[in-house]
């Protein structure tokens, strides 16, 4: 008997290697990474120093690790880091960036995920008073993960650039999904973070890749990240096998985002005029949150039929789509969703 079809929506970083993938990991030619001596990492670093237009690169085992090595790279404690409050290292890093890198945060709302210019100005404090902490770094997410896999309009982040310029900071960009931003607007990742000094950017998402994420910057602050990295634990040794499932992903699995990005609308198409679902944000990538009456009850009984989402909140729940969802999952989703509604399940 065939084995059920299982849609799996709770995140794209269940997304699994595909077999050509394993091919290019078996083959890789490999060396000690902490001695840069892994001729496939090196050829990823210089390739995806390339990709963001910066000088020097380094791979690092997750996004949480690349994020914090970002920003210890560019901060002192006691210095103040301004991010917005749905951002992935205020949420969901255990507090790293406080715990070791000593920073106060600040968190600058704004719609979307995306930073208000105004209040952002607001929180800025540059100067000797012994009173204060200062503010030497700005992340931004892009896409925004909880403000809906929304993109960060390009003139947004000119101006956070040469805000943080005027007043001597500097500007993180947290890219973990920036191939679905890239893919999204059509400009290129280096464009995207021209104006950032930083960029981190994940393999282990919608790429496909098992473990894996890069940051990218000025050769001087990814000199400072390797050192980071490594006291962090974060130094790998024949890590080529990963490095080369990255390099497939970055050729193979980018401009497939579309699909991605195209599935969230069929989806959203599908269910536009029936009552007891509705969709509170824009969809642009690859990020969908859907509102029902009872998350919970919705996620359990959809999980009886073989579709997996998240339950994000008492009445949200979140669907990712990503590289292993064609579109006869896309039409099994919409199918038992549609079959639950029919059934009433939303109602509490
Ligand atoms: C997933 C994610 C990260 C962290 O990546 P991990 O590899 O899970 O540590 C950072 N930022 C954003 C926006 C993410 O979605």
């Amino acid at each position: 008997m065939k084995a059920p079809l299982i849609v799996d929506l709770r995140s794209d970083t269940v997304s699994k290697p595909t077999p050509e993938m394993r091919k290019v990991m078996a083959a890789a030619e490999v060396g000690d990474d902490v001695f840069q001596d892994d001729p496939t990492v090196n050829r990823l670093e210089e390739k995806m120093a390339d990709v963001f237009g910066k000088e020097a690169s380094l791979f690092v085992p997750t996004g949480t690790m690349a994020n914090l090595v970002s920003v210890l790279a560019q901060t002192h404690p006691g210095e103040t880091l301004l991010l917005h409050p749905d951002a992935h290292p205020f949420r969901a890093e255990a507090a790293n960036v406080a715990v070791v890198g000593g920073l106060l945060v600040k968190t600058v709302p704004g719609e979307l995920g995306i930073m208000n210019l105004e209040q952002l100005t607001g929180e800025i404090v540059r100067d000797d008073n012994v009173h204060h902490s200062e503010t030497t770094l700005i992340a931004v997410e892009n896409t925004t993960n909880a403000g809906g896999g929304n993109v960060y309009p390009l003139e947004r982040i000119q101006r956070i650039g040469a805000l943080a310029k005027e007043n001597d900071m500097r500007v993180h960009c947290d890219g973990a999904r920036i191939f679905n931003a890239s893919v999204a607007s059509g400009d290129t990742p280096a464009r995207i973070v021209r104006d950032c000094d930083t960029v981190s950017a994940c393999f282990s998402k919608g790429l496909g890749c098992p473990a894996g994420s890069i940051v990218a910057g000025e050769a001087s602050i990814i000199k400072r990240a390797r050192k980071l990295r490594k006291m962090l634990g974060g130094g790998m040794r024949q890590v080529g096998i990963l490095a080369a499932a990255a390099e497939h992903a970055v050729d193979n699995h980018v401009e497939r985002l579309a699909d991605d990005h195209r599935h969230v609308q069929r989806f959203r198409d599908a269910f536009s005029s029936i009552e007891g679902i509705s969709f509170p944000l824009p969809t642009p990538t690859n990020i969908l949150y859907i509102d029902v009456d009872d998350a919970a009850s919705f996620v359990g009984k959809l999980e009886e039929k073989g579709v997996r989402m998240l339950a994000f909140g008492p009445k949200r729940i979140r669907a990712v789509f990503h590289l292993d969802v064609d579109d006869a999952g896309v039409e099994k989703c919409i199918d038992e969703c549609g079959q639950l509604l029919e059934a009433g399940v939303h109602a509490s």
